[in-house]
């Protein structure tokens, strides 16, 4: 990992989501139809993310609205989460990734215009079903 930030974790955030899609696929830890935690990691940097997929179901339109988030995680922290039973509770993961950073969100609710941003702060776990 060079000093210059990575376009993952870059500014121009449609290129920084790109950048973490096409990442590699290190680890799915929560596979359900609602809900899917996975470890990726950067094909160019190496760095690490944890991506949440989070979606509630619309009973009425069927317009599912879904929420992802994908933060970077250290190496320390994906030992941690690979051997935590985040399927049992959710939680753990706010224990293991606990202090603020970048966290990439991409909000498509129902409705309504999709929303991509970085936040700064503590990550958190999305509503879903
Ligand atoms: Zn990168």
């Amino acid at each position: 990992m060079t000093s210059d930030p990575c376009i993952c974790v870059g500014d121009d955030i449609v290129t920084a989501r790109e950048a973490i899609r096409k990442a590699e696929h290190i680890a799915e830890l929560v596979d359900e139809s609602h809900f899917g935690v996975s470890i990726l990691r950067c094909v160019q940097c190496r760095r690490h993310f944890l991506s949440l997929f989070c979606e509630r179901i619309d009973w009425v339109d069927g317009d599912d609205p879904q929420t992802w988030v994908a933060v970077p995680v250290s190496e320390d922290e994906v030992q941690r989460l690979q051997t935590a039973d985040i399927a049992a509770d959710e939680n753990v993961i706010l224990e293991i990734v606990s202090n603020e950073r970048r966290i990439l969100y991409h909000d498509m609710p129902k409705g309504v215009a999709a929303r991509l941003e970085w936040k700064i702060r503590p990550l958190f776990i999305p509503g879903h079903d």
